[in-house]
């Protein structure tokens, strides 16, 4: 929320360069840069490392937007699966979804449309973060209202959810 006056388009904070150190899924990654003329540029996940492999003289926005696609369909590939979990269990169907960047919200979610939105920097925080937030929008499928009736169904589906609520506010946005 403390981003939210930031005029387009900001400057990448982190340079994505090698070396430096990239959140995935909670877990700390460096990555390793290579430059080749050859070949289209890419992203690709080891083990231990992430790899950019850019075109000589990217910018750190080329290497941001390269990690940033990445993330994007690795959420999407991760997204399908909770709500498939958790449409039958919570009762609602989701007629749409997708992964966007958002400044102040983790997920959003319009319930004429039965659509759900995930930001994308959930990629970058433990798999139950992203399950909560999804869990937490498609409640407000049920509920539109951060009322007693939502917090009843949150205390029932994820009966953890206030720790949960309470830790994914000590990471900024
Ligand atoms: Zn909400």
């Amino acid at each position: 929320m403390d981003r939210q006056q930031t005029t387009r388009p900001p400057s990448p904070e982190k340079t994505y360069t090698t070396g430096e150190e990239f959140l995935f899924k909670g877990r700390a990654f460096p990555l390793k840069v290579i430059e080749q003329d050859q070949g289209k540029p890419a992203c690709i996940f080891q083990e231990d490392h992430i790899r950019l492999m850019v075109k000589p003289g990217s910018t750190p926005f080329d290497r941001q937007g390269l990690i940033d696609g990445w993330c994007r369909k690795e959420m999407q590939q991760a997204l399908p699966l909770v709500i498939d979990k958790w449409e039958p269990l919570i009762g609602v169907k989701v007629c749409r979804f997708g992964v966007r960047k958002m400044k102040t919200r983790w997920g959003s979610c319009n319930t004429h449309a039965a659509r759900i939105w995930l930001n994308l920097s959930l990629v970058h925080l433990p798999p139950r973060f992203l399950e909560y937030v999804t869990v937490h929008e498609m409640v407000h499928l049920l509920e539109r209202g951060h009322n007693a009736r939502f917090k009843g169904f949150m205390d029932r589906f994820i009966p953890d959810w206030r720790n949960l609520k309470k830790e994914l506010k000590s990471y900024r946005l």
